[in-house]
């Protein structure tokens, strides 16, 4: 299969175009690099640097490389940042996205698959949490993936549109050769920043929130591995055959970790104590976030390689310690 993978010079997506490649797909990456790197897509693979919101180009990209499905992976994904200056989220997240969709449906590309959240979700009433919880995101980021699963749900209906929504819960670790790792600008995810606190790399940790009604006071979330998520989306190809198939999936490993475990399992790996200090709760955290997979499981025969947190923090220890500046190329 010929895969358009759109963001795939990203944290996600790069890991993505590893996985297809070994799958026997042939991927293909776009990508503006705003927040992408080039150095995390091979040079064997076709690269076009262009914005997803760029109909024509996009046009010109599927029928040149005659792809037959495409993955999206373009998304800002800072929560903090979607309370401040919501318009730069709803103008990439879903704006541009229309784009997209609006590209592909004008060369018969029908086949989606879609990097949604647990955001969508807001605060549970259930854990663990199934695909059927009430959708009520508490933030502009999660409103915007929101946005664009029901508008994927009119395609599919108005146009046969097939796709799959993949609702990630806490994306982690790196590759398992360490050739490619996260490297977000600004970094604001917990095991890197403990990773670089251990390694004195930067100031201590700041740990939000030790009074959550949790076993230690601290939030509880859900580590999944970017190359387990990386294969659900391929598993999934053999389902979107059909016309105006509709398909919703969470992806996360059912184990909650809190953050002084996961703070553990980084100084367990590192050898290094993380400096830390307390810190008050940060706006918008619900107190505990952890997935039901049991759906990805039965039907794709999806089963995380990486199910405790310390495997995975083994190889996000290993690719930011063997990349002080990650991938070096940040401009100015
Ligand atoms: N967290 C923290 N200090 C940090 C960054 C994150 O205590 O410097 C906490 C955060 O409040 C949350 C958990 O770590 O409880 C996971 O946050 P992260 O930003 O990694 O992912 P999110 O769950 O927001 O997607």
């Amino acid at each position: 299969m010929n895969v358009l993978v759109v963001g795939g010079a990203g944290y996600i997506g790069s890991h993505c175009v590893r996985q297809l490649a070994a799958a026997g797909h042939r991927p293909v990456v776009l990508d503006n690099l705003v927040y992408g790197h080039r150095a995390a897509v091979a040079p064997a693979v076709p690269f076009y640097e262009s914005d997803l919101g760029d109909e024509a180009a996009v046009r010109r990209v599927l029928t040149k490389e005659q792809i037959g499905l495409v993955m999206h992976f373009a998304a800002y994904c800072y929560v903090g940042e979607s309370v401040t200056d919501p318009l730069k989220y709803y103008l990439n997240n879903v704006s541009a996205t229309l784009h997209l969709l609006k590209a592909m449906l004008a060369v018969d590309v029908k086949q989606f698959v879609f990097s949604s959240s647990c955001a969508t979700y807001g605060v549970p009433d259930r854990l663990p949490m199934t695909e059927d919880l009430p959708q009520a995101p508490i933030n502009p980021y999660g409103q915007t993936k929101l946005d664009v699963e029901n508008v994927l749900k009119a395609l599919a209906r108005a146009h046969g549109l097939s796709f799959a929504a993949f609702r990630y819960f806490n994306a982690a670790g790196a590759s398992e050769d360490s050739l490619i790792g996260e490297d977000h600008h600004p970094e604001t995810h917990l095991i890197p920043l403990a990773i670089d606190a251990a390694l004195g790399r930067r100031p201590p940790l700041q740990l939000f929130g030790t009074d959550y009604p949790t076993p230690d006071g601290t939030c509880l979330r859900d580590y999944v591995h970017v190359d387990d998520l990386s294969r659900a989306h391929i598993a999934v190809f053999d389902r979107l055959a059909k016309p105006g198939t509709k398909l919703f999936y969470n992806l996360g490993t059912g184990r909650p970790s809190s953050n002084r475990e996961v703070i553990r399992a980084v100084e367990k790996l590192s050898g290094k104590t993380v400096p830390l200090v307390e810190a008050p709760r940060r706006a918008g955290d619900p107190p505990a976030l952890y997935a039901d997979s049991s759906l990805a499981k039965r039907e794709l025969g999806w089963q995380p390689k990486f199910a405790d947190i310390e495997s995975t923090v083994a190889t996000a220890w290993k690719w930011h310690s063997t990349h002080p500046k990650g991938y070096d190329d940040r401009k100015g």
